[in-house]
């Protein structure tokens, strides 16, 4: 990463992250309502997909339609690399920081 270009590395990159999340999914077979639905008799009951998700610190979940999976597990995968992005940027903002001192105290001393 150069060092003088932190913000610009930091929007290039969130870019290419898009669709992003953050939560996670998980696959469940529950029973539903209907009366002598064969697949619960079986006990199939009914596969589905939920996003578990914090929103202001309350956790919530939704349904997640099977075509939309694919999508949000990337989304989750590219979130995680925006929160080690986030990470980078902060460490990045105190070493740009250092370095203008440094190259400061060096002018005074040359
Ligand atoms: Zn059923």
């Amino acid at each position: 990463m150069a060092k003088r270009d932190l913000k610009g590395h930091f929007l290039a990159e969130v870019v290419r992250l898009w669709p992003v999340a953050r939560g996670s999914l998980s696959y469940v077979r529950k029973p539903c309502i209907r009366p002598n639905c064969p697949a619960c008799a079986r006990g199939d009951k009914h596969p589905s997909w939920i996003l578990s998700f914090y929103d202001k610190g309350k956790q919530r979940c939704l349904y997640v339609p099977q075509k939309l999976v694919a999508t949000l597990r990337q989304a989750i995968a590219n979130g995680r690399k925006v929160e080690q992005l986030l990470s980078e940027c902060g460490a990045g903002l105190v070493y740009e920081n250092r370095a203008r001192r440094k190259a400061r105290s060096s002018k005074r001393e040359g």
